[in-house]
């Protein structure tokens, strides 16, 4: 849904890596590369970044106040 603000595991705040993130991904940097440019060193990290689904937009379409 929305990125979690820190990682579940060690704390460390990612959401504000998940846009460069995603942008690089689409550019077809890799993904090594990618973590080293946003500073990613820690497993628990990288699955906070990589197994996250973006349906934020989809949900907001059966807002009842729209
Ligand atoms: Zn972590």
């Amino acid at each position: 849904m929305i990125i979690p603000m820190r990682c579940f595991s060690c704390g460390k705040p990612i959401a504000h890596l998940f846009e460069p993130y995603e942008q690089m991904r689409k550019e077809g940097i890799p993904i090594e590369e990618i973590w080293e440019k946003l500073g990613i060193t820690r497993f628990c990290c990288q699955r906070m970044l990589v197994s996250h689904v973006n349906i934020i937009d989809d949900l907001l379409n059966f807002n009842r106040l729209q």
